[in-house]
């Protein structure tokens, strides 16, 4: 009898897209059990693992998931890589429907020559950041912070800020954030003085917000420099598109007032209209660098078209700049998985409001998806959770008005049926308990050290700790 037995909901993904769809669901359609399949064995996706240590008030919205983990109507199946441990097929016998939120998992690259090559110290900030931040992925990164005293980062956006902070923060401050001790030990012996943030177009452009220019802007002991002169003119060029547009002016209006921080030992740089060309090495038998990064090469760009559609047009000159580690913060990527549609081009699956269609644009039945993989890879953690609020009440109205799911007539186990399944495969699952329990031990090692937690950087530690 569909009316009595509930209707079961999985959930791809654990990120905040994964937890506000799970956390609305549950909230508006009281028959609702929600499973959440997640391919690490720690919830939260980028709260965790992309957010700055230093901001630590962003990751209080862990609150909010951890009522949804407690709650007796939600399941956490961790360490369950959808796509190789689970597929499709083995949800839809199972389930009433699929909401798919498993985010942007890779870069975007550049596109540049020698960028396949394998030079040393160059990464991308996605790898940078999951280093710091602990993401089992990049435990062994091991950039080398010590071969050079400047480091480029390429990219225009608030990731950009993020990577630059830190590399120039006092270790002291950093030590008393989440930030992984591995991290902070190499941040301690880190000889990165100058950091230089090049972007292809102008100061109208960037994709930076307020509150991250601003802490660049009030790093102690740090000089800022940037080209005012190229600023005041696109500011004077640009009067009425500013003008309509208040958070760009107050963007504007920190930037000029970075003018006034000239004293420092260390310092960062904002550089306009560089498009990456050229990677350059040390040559492989060099005595102190082989195959280190020596350099960029930049094409040097002018700005064509309207304020609102500016493009980078380059001018046949070239730049060359020295460098030892190079960061490039161009943005993340979403990967297709089988069995669902993806457009590659926009790189995220296409949908209506949250419901997954088709290549001829139909509906699919019992099929949703929500955040980064729903928008494509940008936007704040408020703009993901309006998101997922969406693809949330398309499937409660879809209930509602008892629209197809995913074969509905039959009786589905959920995860009941799902996890045996998996430890058939040999997959580990992890429970929402279990996840409590590696906090508990995070959270004391984190004591110790006066800092909020200390993240276990490896997959193998994690399950260890559940053993003992
Ligand atoms: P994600 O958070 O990426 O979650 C996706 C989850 O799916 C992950 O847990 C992942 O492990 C899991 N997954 C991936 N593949 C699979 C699979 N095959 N099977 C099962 N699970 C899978 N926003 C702010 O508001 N403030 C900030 O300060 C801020 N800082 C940021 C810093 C960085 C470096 C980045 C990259 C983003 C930042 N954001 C910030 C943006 C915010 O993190 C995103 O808006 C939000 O995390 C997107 O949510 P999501 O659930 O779509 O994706």
């Amino acid at each position: 009898d569909s009316k009595l037995s509930p209707f079961r909901l999985a959930v791809i993904g654990s990120g905040p897209a994964g937890f506000y769809t799970a956390y609305r669901v549950l909230k508006d359609h009281p028959s609702t059990l929600v499973d959440m399949y997640e391919s690490l064995p720690i919830p939260f996706g980028l709260v965790r693992y992309g957010v700055a240590p230093d901001h630590p008030e962003v990751k209080n919205v862990q609150h909010r998931f951890d009522e949804v983990g407690q709650d007796s109507r939600y399941t956490f199946i961790g360490n369950v890589k959808y796509g190789e441990d689970l597929t499709i097929t083995d949800l839809k016998s199972q389930y009433d429907a699929i909401v798919f939120s498993y985010g942007a998992s890779q870069e975007r690259s550049l596109g540049i020559k020698n960028e396949d090559e394998p030079i040393r110290n160059i990464f991308s900030a996605r790898a940078f950041v999951g280093w710091y931040n602990g993401l089992p992925q990049y435990r062994d990164l091991e950039p080398d912070l010590t071969c050079t005293d400047t480091a480029v980062v390429i990219g225009h956006g608030n990731v950009a800020l993020d990577v630059g902070r830190i590399l120039l923060t006092d270790v002291m401050e950093l030590s008393k954030t989440d930030i992984t001790e591995y991290a902070l030990e190499k941040l301690g012996k880190s000889k990165i003085r100058k950091v230089i943030i090049v972007g292809r177009r102008g100061p109208l452009q960037v994709s930076f917000t307020a509150k991250e220019l601003r802490e660049m802007m009030n790093l102690p002991n740090t000089k800022f420099h940037t080209d005012f002169e190229f600023i005041k003119n696109e500011l004077s060029a640009n009067v009425d598109f500013i003008s309509k547009n208040r958070p760009l002016k107050r963007l504007m209006q920190i930037l000029e007032k970075g003018r006034s921080n000239t004293i420092g030992d260390k310092s960062w740089s904002l550089k306009f209209l560089r498009s990456p060309d050229e990677f350059l090495a040390h040559d492989d038998n060099d005595p102190i660098r082989p195959k280190y990064v020596r350099a960029i090469k930049f094409h040097i760009n002018k700005l064509e078209g309207p304020p609102e559609k500016r493009v980078a047009v380059p001018t046949g000159k070239m730049e060359e700049l020295e460098s030892g580690l190079v960061l490039k913060s161009v943005g993340y990527k979403s990967v297709p998985i089988k069995g669902l549609p993806f457009d590659e081009k926009k790189g995220l699956v296409p949908n209506y409001k949250g419901k997954i269609l088709d290549n001829d644009n139909n509906e699919q039945p019992g099929l949703y998806v929500a955040g980064w993989l729903k928008r494509g890879p940008q936007g704040v953690i408020a703009t993901t959770m309006y998101d997922a609020f969406e693809t949330a009440e398309a499937i409660v109205s879809d209930i509602k008005q008892n629209k197809p799911m995913l074969s509905f007539q039959t009786t589905k186990k959920g995860s009941d049926a799902i996890i045996p399944i998996l430890h058939q495969r040999g997959v580990r699952t992890i429970s929402y308990d279990d996840w409590k329990k590696i906090e508990e031990k995070e959270n004391e090692a984190g004591r110790v050290k006066n800092k909020p937690r200390e993240k276990f950087g490896r997959i193998e530690d994690v399950l260890f700790t559940l053993d003992t």
